[in-house]
């Protein structure tokens, strides 16, 4: 090939890319808000599995209204704090760091920290992208403390009772309309560790959390908030016998259900759920954009309208 035509080859390669990365450049806009509020329940230990025996009307209600998976997966250990922390930071323990039921802090260091001195949750990308927009954190489980950056919540509640938890919670929702609540229940995890899993007593308290969860439903109805909220409920881990950890299914399956607005009556999600995908989910919801340490894929098939 002579130089002049080698060059002007070099030209057009060059001009065809230039084009082709505007236009990408142009798609990264910031995504649009699909609802004002996000309401994120997690029920400590609630196994996939326990919708097969348990009677629970208001989460069966948001399945069939909403959109839902039960086949999404804790990551690694199936335990407490490493799910926790996964959730809400939208990324894998390997780059945030929290790797046990009970990490306070870090066993690994993060790979990036922000400036209250924890891995990035999605708290801070609020903070960061909406300072003006509220956010709170009612939980019954201490743990979820260490989870998430307090100086940076407007609601910062360790409940004694689920009741607890959950009152404090719908007082700051219905009295601040936040634009995220997280609600953490720390049943059936106990009684799964008391009693055990799939027992009589087990589903019982399932049973409590659905109603618990129909609590929040009247009064987000009430206050007339429900049109411009999702709910998602989900769970850290599930569990078998007396514990948790391990490498089953049935400690590793747990519900995920999101309803509200902008989400149609899909019925079951076929996206591969990790625990991850939450935090990205809520930040799509909200307009968020998140950073490049985070792993975790919006569950976009829960709001796509066309049914095909
Ligand atoms: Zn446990």
């Amino acid at each position: 090939m002579p130089n002049s035509i080698k060059h002007l080859t070099l030209i057009a390669i060059m001009m065809i890319s230039s084009i082709s990365f505007s236009q990408a450049a142009e798609k990264v806009e910031k995504p649009e808000v699909l609802a004002r509020h996000v309401i994120l329940i997690g029920s400590d230990g609630m196994g996939a599995y326990a919708f097969e025996k348990a009677k629970v009307p208001h989460l069966r209600k948001m399945m069939k209204e909403g959109a839902y998976s039960l086949k999404a997966r804790s990551v690694l250990p199936s335990s407490s704090a490493v799910n926790w922390a996964s959730m809400l930071m939208g990324s894998d323990p390997v780059l945030h760091g929290y790797t046990e039921w009970g990490s306070e802090t870090p066993e690994i260091p993060s790979r990036v920290v922000g400036e209250t001195g924890i891995f990035p949750t999605i708290f801070s990308l609020l903070e960061k992208q909406r300072p003006d927009a509220k956010k709170g954190v009612s939980y019954t489980w201490e743990g979820i403390g260490y989870l998430f950056e307090k100086p940076w919540v407007d609601l910062d509640y360790n409940g004694y009772s689920e009741e607890s938890t959950l009152e404090n919670a719908l007082e700051f929702i219905v009295d601040e309309k936040p634009a995220l609540t997280f609600i953490h229940f720390n049943e059936p995890d106990s009684i799964g560790h008391e009693i055990g899993h799939d027992t009589p007593e087990y589903f019982e308290k399932v049973e409590m959390i659905d109603g618990l969860v129909g609590k929040l439903l009247d009064a987000l109805k009430e206050s007339k908030m429900m049109q411009d909220t999702v709910i998602i409920f989900t769970a850290d881990h599930g569990g078998i016998g007396k514990g948790h950890g391990g490498q089953t299914l049935t400690e590793m399956e747990i519900p995920w259900i999101i309803y509200g607005k902008n989400v149609p009556a899909r019925g079951k999600l076929e996206f591969p759920i990790i625990t991850y995908d939450t935090g990205a989910t809520i930040a799509y919801i909200l307009g968020l954009e998140t950073p490049d340490v985070w792993r975790g894929k919006p569950v976009t098939e829960a709001f796509e309208k066309d049914e095909n």
